[in-house]
């Protein structure tokens, strides 16, 4: 009888720990899922380099992924 108090117990305990785990990683999915959202990159016109569209340069012949590489490819 001891030993079916002590599993039933255990039994109760693992059961609360599961469905706490389970809903702290459906809201850690949420959050992460409201943070990923992608970037659009563009590949540079001299180097071939993939940048973020926001971080681009852009040229008369295209995107160029810094400064320098707009004055090397469009003197
Ligand atoms: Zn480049």
């Amino acid at each position: 009888m001891k030993f079916l108090l002590i599993l039933l117990v255990a039994l109760v305990g693992i059961f609360l720990w599961r469905s706490n785990r389970q809903a702290e990683v459906t809201r850690r999915r949420q959050q992460s899922g409201a943070a990923a959202t992608p970037l659009a990159m563009v590949c540079c016109t001299l180097c071939s380099v993939h940048v973020p569209l926001v971080d681009a340069v852009q040229g008369s012949k295209g995107l160029y992924c810094s400064a320098d590489h707009l004055r090397c490819a469009e003197p």
